[in-house]
């Protein structure tokens, strides 16, 4: 048996208010390929809670089993400020109560933090260079002292995930397909990433920043950097998953994406025992042929179309009501998709405000404007 679970405390910021980081591993402290998987960093986005939920105790069989060959570094619940932040009995959990940051932006760029350092200490051996700059990413990382509890979260999470061979943050939308969200720097690796996960989507792009990016992106940056002088691998894949709609968390659901969690992990050699091959992915689409459909008055939106529907350029996928509007022909406008391509993500029936987000369509055409602000 290797399991153990650890509580890291965070950094006070609010008086009387101490929170911690439940910490689950497996395997060996530097055991390899090592696993980091986490849910609720946007902490609304909650089905990947509950497949982490089912996964841990199928891990702790597998450890129970000696089957357990990497290491393996679980935190079910990535975020607990935005666990608390609560308005009026509605919970956020996406952007910080106190300061509205985004939980998933403002990660260490751990490239530029560490490039100084590596200057003369690289080689052609790519195995010691790997080591040599994930030990100065840690170190980096440790030596660095948080101001606030959110520095503090965002320190610790990276400080857990930055060094491992496969980064896994699971995040929803509000009601949506299976996503993957890829970058360039990993997309050519997905069959190592999302093989047995079975993402209806999968996309790419370099921005915006996001925390799989902050772990995986110092090795292409890097890379580019010391260009023929120095050889260094992709050491980091990471992905984040867009795990369907926090609106319908499906418990059966969530246990079939724990078990194949367990499967891709025994695909990647981080369990002992054999998997058959995995069914074919879906073809990576460039984010820039994602359109998000906004909506230009307020309203209520009510949808024409449904997710997993084939859109043409032009079509109508909803109508956003005006109650409030004193002419009864100009209740209801028409929202129409701006590409060609699968509608795969909405919104719940709220009050949307002028130029919010009420859909997203995937294409395949790169579009000049997909409004992605
Ligand atoms: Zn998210």
């Amino acid at each position: 048996m290797t399991y153990a679970c650890e509580q890291i405390a965070l950094k006070l910021s609010n008086a009387g208010v101490e929170r911690s980081l439940a910490i689950h591993r497996f395997g060996e402290p530097g055991a390899r390929p090592k696993v980091y998987i986490q849910a609720g960093l946007h902490a609304a986005e909650v089905p990947g809670m509950v497949i982490v939920h089912h996964l841990l105790p199928m891990l702790r069989r597998a450890d129970g089993d000696g089957k357990i060959r990497g290491e393996i570094v679980v935190v079910p619940a990535a975020n607990p400020i935005g666990l608390g932040d609560t308005v009026l009995g509605v919970h956020l959990g996406r952007n910080s109560l106190a300061s509205g940051a985004n939980f998933n932006r403002g990660f260490l760029d751990l490239a530029a933090a560490v490039v100084s350092q590596l200057e003369g200490q690289l080689t052609d051996d790519a195995d010691a260079n790997v080591a040599t700059i994930r030990k100065a990413m840690k170190g980096t990382i440790a030596a660095k002292t948080p101001k606030t509890e959110l520095d503090d979260l965002r320190l610790k999470l990276l400080g857990l995930a930055c060094d491992a061979d496969y980064v896994f943050d699971m995040h929803a939308e509000e009601d949506a397909l299976f996503a993957a969200v890829m970058a360039p720097w990993t997309v050519e690796h997905r069959e190592k990433l999302v093989s047995h996960l079975d993402p209806q989507l999968i996309f790419y792009a370099d921005y915006p920043p996001l925390f799989d990016t902050a772990c995986s992106r110092p090795w292409a940056d890097l890379a580019k950097h010391f260009g023929t002088s120095a050889s260094i691998p992709q050491a980091c894949l990471s992905v984040t998953l867009e795990l369907r709609g926090s609106g319908h968390v499906d418990d059966d659901q969530a246990r079939q994406d724990a078990a194949n969690f367990v499967t891709l992990l025994t695909a990647n050699g981080s369990i002992e025992g054999t998997v058959a091959a995995g069914k074919p992915l879906v073809e990576p689409i460039r984010f820039e042929g994602v359109e998000f459909i906004r909506t230009p008055v307020p309203g209520i939106v009510v949808y024409r179309r449904l997710l997993g529907d084939l859109i043409e350029k032009g079509e109508i996928i909803a109508e956003v009501v005006q109650p409030f509007a004193r002419d009864l022909d100009a209740v209801r406008l028409e929202i129409r998709s701006a590409t060609s391509g699968v509608f795969f993500a909405c919104r719940h029936a709220v009050v949307a405000q002028a130029d919010d987000v009420v859909g997203k369509v995937a294409g395949e055409e790169a579009l000049a404007d997909p409004k992605h602000y």
